[in-house]
């Protein structure tokens, strides 16, 4: 028996879970996704993930499958069937079973799809060296606000760079970095600490939402504005956050040393603050 996942209303094994051909996530990337941090048995942060999910649905006009209590029941009862400890949840939900058509089917059920991956977030050799990134082109749509299934230019840009060894990519575009591919990127400026701003070229992570909260409370400055490639290459410290990594020190970016190659003081100490506050919105 492998894991139990959940697939459109049933609690399976995850050899027997089966969704259809006609899916419109299969077909057309018609969906959106959440994934959700998972520490001690507890889901971090699903308040704001809930938010963020209710947001990307309205954008596409994809109802909710159920409510938002029965959503969370759904990943507490995956949490509790697979003994998960430590790593996350993914959940989508796509716009549903149709005949293949690229306008929106009506009345069709949307179908939510959800299963646990167990994986050490607290404790990682990546935390402690920081991590190598890279930077490439942005060659995503114009909507990266909506926190779509479609991940295909994801895909590729992370494969980019992984093959140069790096943990991360960092997109550019316009000259800007917009955000990594599966993460939201800063630097560290003149003791500031700066992030782009929220807007259509960037998913609204909701790590970087609570670290900015935690920092306005425990007095860190930030400067929200859009920051080059060449101004990270010169910054103090880089660093970047997600819910699978919280807060990622970054040591290298293209090849060029940043803060000595070092996990920099700020990182290490926002990393320290995300994660004590974390444990607290376990539910
Ligand atoms: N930006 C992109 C493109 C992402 O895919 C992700 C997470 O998958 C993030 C940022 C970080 O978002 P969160 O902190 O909600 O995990």
């Amino acid at each position: 028996m492998g894991r139990t996942v959940y697939v459109d209303g049933a609690y399976v094994d995850e050899a027997d879970a089966k969704v259809s051909i006609f899916d419109r996530g299969y077909l057309f990337g018609d969906g959106v996704y959440e994934v959700t941090a998972v520490l001690g048995g507890k889901l971090i942060d699903a308040e704001p993930h809930l938010e963020r999910l209710d947001r990307s649905l309205g954008e596409l006009e994809i109802a909710w499958p159920c409510s938002r209590e029965e959503l969370i029941e759904v990943h507490r009862e995956l949490i509790r069937r697979n003994d998960l400890d430590q790593g996350g949840v993914y959940m989508q939900i796509t716009r549903g079973v149709a005949d293949r058509e690229f306008y929106y089917p009506e009345n069709t059920p949307t179908v939510l799809t959800a299963f646990t991956q167990a994986r050490e977030l607290l404790d990682t050799t990546n935390a402690k060296t920081g991590v190598k990134i890279v930077s490439m082109p942005d060659i995503r749509w114009q909507r990266r606000d909506i926190k779509s299934i479609a991940l295909l230019a994801q895909a590729m840009s992370k494969q980019i760079a992984k093959a140069q060894g790096a943990f991360e990519g960092w997109m550019i575009e316009d000259g800007h970095v917009t955000e990594g591919t599966s993460s939201t990127s800063y630097i560290v400026k003149d003791g500031k600490v700066v992030t782009r701003p929220l807007s259509n070229a960037v998913l609204p992570g909701v790590t970087r939402r609570m670290l900015l909260r935690y920092m306005d409370e425990t007095g860190v400055e930030l400067d929200e504005r859009l920051f080059s490639i060449d101004e990270a290459y010169g910054a103090e410290e880089a660093f970047l956050t997600s819910a699978s990594t919280f807060v990622m020190p970054i040591v290298e970016i293209d090849g060029r040393q940043i803060g000595g190659g070092q996990p920099g003081p700020v990182a290490r100490r926002l990393r320290e603050i995300y994660i004590e506050e974390a444990w607290k919105t376990g539910i």
